[in-house]
């Protein structure tokens, strides 16, 4: 008898459908049980959904959420419910959602009344998770995502590390040349000029180094303050060809500008001098012949100034980190020609900051170095 039941048949005919059989008719009974189970189970949590309770969560920065007595989540904010595979937490266990036996047993813990707080990875990003018992027996479950606060303080260390390993060679060299004056040196003239040229030239690398790092760190914590106003960018690239022009001509390079006058750019004009100084500045120190020139194209509503060279070029690899501080192609030629490795982060910032951008291409043939700006 049981085999003509409506459920016994709906049964039947939904296995078969699984099966690969055509769809189960399930009959008008057994569909409202279903709709019915499906409704308890909604209010199961509905229930105990107190709106403030749900106002307080929803206004946490954090995932949140209140992990009943029975170990699964009771209720929660929407940025803990995108931790949930299937999107939503409420009624699965943080073991469930999260997959991490570390935290399952740090939640036990907290529904016996131990608080707790943890460093946990997953699925590549980290969280700090904070686990308070309340007083009803619930624990109160938060989740901060602190990934990028990580990245950021990595960061800032290598970036520490590596300035302190940069003004350690110049301050090395001129303490060791002093040293060397004061055992006697000091009293034979020719000595004595290497030595305090050595020190003259560690003391202008020192120099160049605290500069750049001031000015990077300005541009940073948004301290720089750019004045922008339209630029006629034919004299700003004379002017960076003019400050050039001896370390160009003792290399025997041709360095000139094409600009023609009557373009104008919407920039900071201290800050455009600094950005074609500096590119301009790279090019003579790494082209050993032929020459270095600037030029001016127009796209649309921005300009495009390039500082074009016949160098050695720069090896594609290196391309995408170039604009990095410290971030060098050929760290020993970059020492020996006293760069500092800040340059081109510094021309980055400074174009951004000017509502631009910057690029560059490189190949056999050289290096072309272009910022884009609005035109004005
Ligand atoms: P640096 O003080 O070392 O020159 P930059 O930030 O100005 O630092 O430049 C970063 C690196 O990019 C340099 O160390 C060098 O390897 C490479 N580079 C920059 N400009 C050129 C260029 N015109 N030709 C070849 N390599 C260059």
């Amino acid at each position: 008898m049981l085999g003509r039941t409506p459920l016994a048949a709906a049964i039947r005919a939904l296995r078969s459908e699984l099966a690969g059989g055509p769809r189960a008719d399930l009959g008008r009974e057994v569909r409202e049980l279903s709709e019915l189970l499906a409704e308890r189970e909604l209010r199961r949590f509905a229930v105990h959904r107190d709106p403030a309770e749900q106002e307080l969560l929803a206004a946490l920065p954090d995932a949140a959420a209140l992990v009943g007595k029975d170990g699964s989540v009771r209720v929660c904010n929407a940025a803990f419910d995108t931790l949930a595979p299937s999107g939503r937490a409420a009624g699965r266990t943080p073991l469930e959602i999260l997959r991490s036996p570390e935290l399952s047993e740090a939640v036990r813990r907290a529904l016996e009344g131990t608080a707790r707080r943890l460093d946990l990875e997953l699925a590549r990003r980290a969280f700090l998770v904070h686990l308070a018992p309340l007083l009803r027996g619930e624990v109160l479950l938060m989740l901060r995502d602190v990934t990028e606060t990580k990245r950021a303080d990595a960061t800032r260390r290598d970036f520490v590390a590596n300035a302190s390993h940069e003004l350690r060679t110049p301050v090395a060299a001129i303490r060791a040349a002093a040293e060397t004056l004061l055992g006697g040196a000091v009293d034979d003239p020719a000595a004595s000029r290497r030595f305090v040229e050595i020190v003259a030239r560690h003391a202008e690398r020192l120099s160049r180094l605290t500069q750049d790092l001031l000015d990077l760190s300005r541009l940073e914590s948004r301290q720089w303050r750019f004045a922008l106003e339209p630029v006629e960018a034919a004299p700003v690239a004379r002017q960076a060809v003019e400050l050039a022009s001896a370390a160009a001509r003792e290399k025997g390079l041709a360095l000139v500008s094409e600009v023609a006058d009557g373009l104008r750019v919407r920039a900071d004009p201290r800050a455009l001098e600094q950005v074609l100084v500096n590119l301009v500045e790279n090019a003579v120190k790494y082209t050993a012949g032929g020459g270095v020139t600037l030029r001016a194209s127009v796209d649309g509503d921005a300009a495009i100034l390039s500082v074009v060279d016949t160098g050695p070029g720069i090896e594609r690899h290196h391309l995408p980190r170039l604009f990095e501080r410290f971030y060098r192609a050929d760290a020993g030629r970059s020492r020996e020609q006293g760069g500092t490795g800040l340059g081109l982060a510094i021309v980055k910032h400074l174009a951004v900051g000017m509502g631009g951008d910057v690029g560059v291409e490189s190949g056999a043939e050289g290096s072309r170095f272009w910022v884009r700006l609005p035109v004005a």
